[in-house]
């Protein structure tokens, strides 16, 4: 492979040394952040999340609480935490794990969230937020998408970015991060016409759209940057992105592999955001 393996690893390490300064000096103005994480159910693939947050907390010094509630917990009850969480004044983050158990509505428990503690940056009024260029959090995977590529020495601003995914909480707001850094953006979906001459004129191509070949060498522009948010399962089960790595990286100057990308910066970012939180709540932002 030609292109440079964009190292998700060494760029995550580098944001969780420096959350770690920060939060040490939050510490000498007597302040520990402190994240809440709430897993309902017994979802697999979220324990693991939690735990990789967890751990992640540990590293740069945050405190971590982790609440597992059983699969059949009411709405109810669900929404009593989060209230609790939210006066709670030792605790600066709330974060619920999602995909949640069917019979709990999503939005009605992402907008129970005190938004200043919203380090998902799900709540609308930090969607708002983001959209009118206002300060305050950062969505975690769309800012670690914006991270791999500024990190990694390429520029985002005046160059053509193709964003492939339309979702709330990836495709739409890295978009609208891009954008904020002055790129020409381009969001494609299930319905975009012409997907391949699309791509093939991106500069930089984020594909977010969770389908294993969506990007293959044909799509890509010699010498673009192509960031891979996609998370799935091949035939024997392996994690894969969206991007055909090995041959896109023929064509390509960058890509960012699954796994050791985008996946360890979302982690990182939700740190950053620990920090944001509890700078927020102490009025020292
Ligand atoms: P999602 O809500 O399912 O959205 C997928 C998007 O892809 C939709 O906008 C959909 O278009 C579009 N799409 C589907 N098929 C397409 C096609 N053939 N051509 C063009 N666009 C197509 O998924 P998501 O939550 O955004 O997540 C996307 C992927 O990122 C998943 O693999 C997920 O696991 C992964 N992810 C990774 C991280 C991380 O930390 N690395 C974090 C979050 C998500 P329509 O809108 O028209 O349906």
């Amino acid at each position: 492979m030609k292109a440079e393996r964009i190292d998700g690893k060494r760029i995550s390490d580098e944001i969780k040394d420096e959350v770690a300064l920060a939060v040490e000096s939050l510490q000498q103005q007597g302040i520990t952040p402190c994240l809440a994480v709430v897993l309902v159910g017994n979802d697999p693939a979220s324990a693991v999340y939690v735990r990789n947050k967890k751990k992640a907390s540990e590293r740069v010094g945050i405190l971590s609480r982790t609440y597992e509630l059983e699969e059949d917990t009411e709405e109810d009850e669900l929404l009593h935490l989060i209230e609790q969480l939210n006066l709670d004044k030792g605790v600066h983050g709330i974060l619920v794990q999602l995909p949640l158990p069917s019979h709990i509505d999503e939005e009605k428990v992402i907008f129970a969230i005190d938004p200043q503690k919203d380090v998902d940056c799900f709540h609308p009024l930090n969607v708002g937020m983001l959209q009118t260029g206002r300060k305050g959090f950062l969505p975690c995977t769309p800012a670690g998408v914006l991270a791999l590529i500024e990190r990694s020495g390429y520029t985002v601003e005046g160059k053509e970015c193709v964003v492939i995914g339309r979702s709330h909480n990836v495709g739409k707001p890295t978009a609208m991060l891009l954008l904020q850094k002055n790129a020409t953006v381009t969001i494609c979906h299930s319905k975009t016409q012409n997907l391949k001459e699309v791509c093939k004129r991106a500069d930089i191509l984020v594909s977010a759209v969770g389908k294993i070949h969506t990007v293959t060498a044909d799509m890509v522009k010699e010498g673009a940057v192509v960031i891979d948010v996609g998370m799935n399962r091949n035939a024997e089960g392996k994690l894969c992105g969206d991007v055909d790595f090995e041959e896109v990286g023929e064509v390509a100057a960058a890509v960012s592999p699954v796994p050791g990308g985008v996946g360890l910066m979302t982690v990182a970012m939700l740190m950053e955001n620990c920090v944001t939180a509890a700078k927020l709540q102490h009025g020292i932002l």
